[in-house]
């Protein structure tokens, strides 16, 4: 995996650079576990997975690699109302499907048509509209698998 962690390096380094940033491996060992996994993790799930590989690794300093990669644009917060806070290291354009049971989020991928954030938009008012965030919420297939389409019934 030697030459993803080049380009993924080389990427990392301009953005970082490129904000006043210097280039540190905690900094690297973050980015490269973000940018290889789709499970919006919490800071400390990226914790527990770049420990191994950065002995004295902290979560404080988990926290603030992170926080320096969102600033940079190379990650994204996903901010809920209970506090807890996931990041995502893809940032393409996607929704996002959230288990209100487990937390789990789920990529979408795609955006809505133009017309429907022009409506949106229309209907705003005075709101000054840069950007818009869609969450679809329910039940994982892990946490609902009785909703699951196709499952037969039996009766007692
Ligand atoms: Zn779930
Ligand atoms: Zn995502």
């Amino acid at each position: 995996m030697a030459a993803n962690h080049d380009s993924s390096d080389s990427t990392l380094r301009a953005a970082l650079e490129a904000n006043g940033h210097r280039f540190t491996e905690q900094r690297a060992a973050v980015y490269r576990f973000l940018a290889h996994t789709n499970i919006h993790p919490t800071a400390d799930e990226v914790f527990l997975n770049v420990r191994s590989n950065v002995p004295g690794i902290s979560l404080a300093t988990v926290y603030k690699s992170l926080e320096t990669l969102v600033g940079c644009g190379l990650a994204t917060r996903l901010s809920y109302s209970d506090g807890c806070a996931r990041y995502d290291g893809r940032t393409d354009p996607h929704h996002h499907a959230r288990c209100l049971a487990c937390g789990s989020v789920s990529d979408i991928p795609g955006h809505l048509p133009d017309r429907y954030l022009q409506d949106l938009h229309a209907r705003s008012g005075s709101f000054r509209v840069i950007g818009y965030r869609l969450e679809l919420t329910g039940y994982c297939v892990a946490c609902a698998p009785g909703l699951d389409v196709g499952v037969p019934r039996t009766s007692a």
